[in-house]
């Protein structure tokens, strides 16, 4: 078949990337291919074109490899040169649903490696499918994995592992830190640029408005608030929310030392590097709004032509966050609670269930919420948790029990099942991923062992970057 690429991206916006082909792989083999989104996409491929294609080791007719330049904010220091130091952009799929990239993560080095090969290996390639495919399954905006080759490469980490390419599929990969690289250098131009594009793909709706790049910073805080409140509901923590790492057309990106959490903890940290806790469970919504600033800021001259006016106007854009992500957050947890309308004591019951079930099992507290001889086991302490539950009962009323099973999943990636998975298809042996696979994209359909929290024995879990 031919793939119909469109080019949207290289043709609008020059000076704002690198045309590299990715490297060949030497002996692909096709480890995961997501037909139904194939199928979505328009692409009825062959297994062979997609093991050829989706490694680099032909190019697809039609594919115009780019590796796009970006900024970012890593823990808080700033990078001026980021970019895709691993990845190549394809092109792009223009379908009846919008107009979404193909591009390939782990598919060679590029002038934006640094010091990095440009390789990924099986396992974390693997990873970001399974998870990014839960988060689809489970009604959180994402970008969609494609499928995975293993490229018959060996790659150097801590030691000899099997490298992997991921085709990924997302509605831009615009991040806050590619406003970034432009402001940071001065070029305005680049920046209205992006801004015209970005308006132009993910808010057309906008470019009517009054200050359409006042309208375009709203509509990002709007869609990033939504964004990690989801996140918050299950339990997600993303682990490394990098300006480069946050998107702007409000999909999770970036799925690299990501993990849910199991017993609730609010300073849960899953990431090797993270050792301050910046992107802990609890504060992810205060990076919501740090990282917006940095947004914001690369928009200063697009505000108003004063930049006092402008940093007043953003000023007040910024302090709107909190309240915004906190009505999110609320609305999140009304759905969780199989809450109908609204209610002023919504927020204190929401609150509440938090304290009162701090160190339970935070997916399978909210799923069994409605049979009380299932949730008991899941606390080690169950006095705060009875105190709140007539509360809740109350408030929730008839139907509550299957409005709760709708909007809880019963089966995430729990850590031990991915590892277990990972480490199995790392050594050949693709039966668990696939067996997991199939668990998480029903997430709400009850699926022992998957739906079990890890056992005692598995211990702390720490997840690692960029491999
Ligand atoms: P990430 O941690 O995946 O968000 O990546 C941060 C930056 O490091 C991006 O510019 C990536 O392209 C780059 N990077 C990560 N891993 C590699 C690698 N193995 N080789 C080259 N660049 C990499
Ligand atoms: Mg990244």
């Amino acid at each position: 078949m031919a793939i119909s690429f469109d080019h949207s991206y290289a043709r609008d916006l020059p000076g704002t990337f690198l045309r590299v082909p990715p490297d060949v792989a030497p002996a692909p083999r096709l480890l995961v291919l997501n037909r139904p989104l194939a199928d979505r996409l328009g692409l009825a491929l062959t297994e062979d074109e997609a093991r050829a294609w989706f490694s680099g080791a032909e190019l697809p007719p039609g594919a115009d490899p780019i590796a796009q330049a970006y900024a970012g904010h890593q823990f808080g220091g700033f990078s001026p040169q980021l970019g895709d130091g691993r990845a190549h952009l394809l092109g792009e799929v223009v379908t009846s649903g919008g107009r979404f990239d193909i591009q390939l993560k782990g598919s060679g080095r590029t002038p934006f490696s640094r010091g990095g090969d440009g390789k990924a290996a099986i396992g974390p390639m693997l990873r970001e499918y399974l998870i990014s495919e839960f988060m689809a399954a489970a009604g959180v905006p994402t970008t969609r994995s494609l499928a995975v080759v293993a490229t018959g490469e060996e790659i150097w980490r801590e030691t000899k592992l099997p490298g992997a390419v991921l085709a990924r599929v997302a509605a831009s990969h615009l991040r806050v830190g590619t406003f970034q690289f432009f402001a940071a250098r001065g070029e305005q131009d680049k920046v209205k640029a992006l801004a015209d594009y970005a308006i132009a793909r993910h808010y057309p709706d906008l470019a009517q408005a009054e200050n359409p790049y006042l309208a375009f910073l709203d509509a990002v805080i709007a869609r990033q608030a939504r964004l990690i409140a989801e996140w918050m509901g299950l339990g997600f923590i993303h682990g490394v929310m990098n300006t480069d790492n946050m998107a702007i057309s409000g999909e999770t990106i970036d799925y690299g030392p990501c993990a849910f959490m199991e017993g609730y903890a609010p300073g849960t940290v899953f990431s090797s590097i993270d050792h301050q806790g910046r992107y802990a469970y609890a504060n992810q919504p205060l990076i919501l709004g740090w990282n917006l600033a940095r947004l914001a800021e690369a928009l200063l001259p697009l505000l108003d032509p004063s930049q006092d006016k402008a940093i007043e106007i953003a000023n007040d854009r910024l302090t709107g966050i909190a309240p915004r992500y906190r009505a999110e957050w609320l609305s999140v947890m009304r759905r969780k609670l199989g809450l109908l309308g609204e209610d002023d004591r919504d927020a204190a019951l929401a609150d509440d269930v938090m304290t009162a079930m701090e160190g339970a099992d935070w997916t399978l507290t909210f799923r069994r919420l409605s049979d009380e001889a299932a949730l008991r086991p899941l606390f080690d302490d169950f006095t705060r948790m009875e105190a709140w539950l007539p509360r809740w009962r109350a408030r929730a009323g008839e139907g509550a029990a299957q409005r709760v099973a709708a909007a809880n999943p019963a089966v995430i990636p729990r850590n031990h099942k991915v590892e277990e998975a990972l480490t199995a298809a790392t050594e050949g042996d693709m039966a668990p991923f696939h067996a997991l696979l199939t668990a998480i994209q029903s997430p709400f359909v009850e699926a022992e062992p998957y739906t079990l929290p890890a056992p005692t024995g598995f211990g702390q879990y720490v997840t690692f970057c960029g491999t």
